[in-house]
């Protein structure tokens, strides 16, 4: 089984171009969704943010968004200790995942593979590009979020012209209507690939 990274930096549509391939019966893994649904699930990480955090991390058994989003901004530093307690968890739990699939490949959607340095873990990448302005739109609107809290975000993320680089696919979601050719054209060169067993 291949394992296919599919990355972009916010608002590009990543989990939009996702779909696109579960829709070709492609298993998809959203790394983001995963890891929020386990830290309030997994009694490990529990323990572990609480030990960080302190009591007041989970409120009513559920994770205190608003009091961890406040840690952070206060002191950066947090995020890399919360990334450390729950990335290994995600990717154990990927792992599992995997075995679970009945496919030539499944896609893994992570925003963060190039920022970790984590490309050895996949046998090919995918990066969805699109214009900044047009990112910035798409989330402010779905989001609610403030365009200096997004530009805050973009302003840590490789930019698109190092993410295409070192991909081995682009995708341009500037117009949803050339997405789904996009896609196809791409995930028949991957099964080509594995037929050919050049990847
Ligand atoms: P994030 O990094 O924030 O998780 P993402 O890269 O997964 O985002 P999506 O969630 O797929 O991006 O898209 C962000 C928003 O933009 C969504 O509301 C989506 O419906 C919308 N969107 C995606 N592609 C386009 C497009 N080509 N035209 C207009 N809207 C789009």
């Amino acid at each position: 089984m291949k394992i296919v990274g599919l990355t972009g930096g916010i608002g590009s549509g990543k989990t939009t171009v996702a779909k696109l391939f579960e829709s070709l019966s492609i298993p998809i893994y959203i790394a983001d969704v995963e890891a929020k649904r386990l830290m309030n699930t997994s009694t490990l990480i529990k323990e572990k943010l609480i030990a960080l955090f302190g009591d007041k991390a989970y409120h009513n058994n559920e994770l205190n968004k608003a009091f961890i989003a406040d840690k952070i901004f206060n002191d950066t530093a947090y995020l890399d200790q919360m990334n450390a307690i729950v990335h290994p968890e995600v990717g154990l739990h990927f792992k599992n995942w995997v075995k679970h699939q009945d496919s030539p490949y499944v896609i893994k959607e992570a925003a963060i593979i190039f920022e970790h340095k984590k490309q050895d873990q996949y046998d090919l990448i995918i990066s969805v590009i699109a214009d900044k302005d047009k990112r910035l739109k798409r989330v402010t609107a779905r989001d609610q979020s403030t365009p200096e809290k997004v530009l805050a975000i973009m302003k840590n993320q490789t930019n698109d012209i190092d993410k295409a680089k070192h991909s081995d696919y682009v995708i341009v979601n500037n117009d949803k209507s050339t997405l789904q050719n996009q896609v196809l054209k791409i995930h028949k060169s991957i099964l080509k690939r594995i037929e050919n067993e050049s990847i």
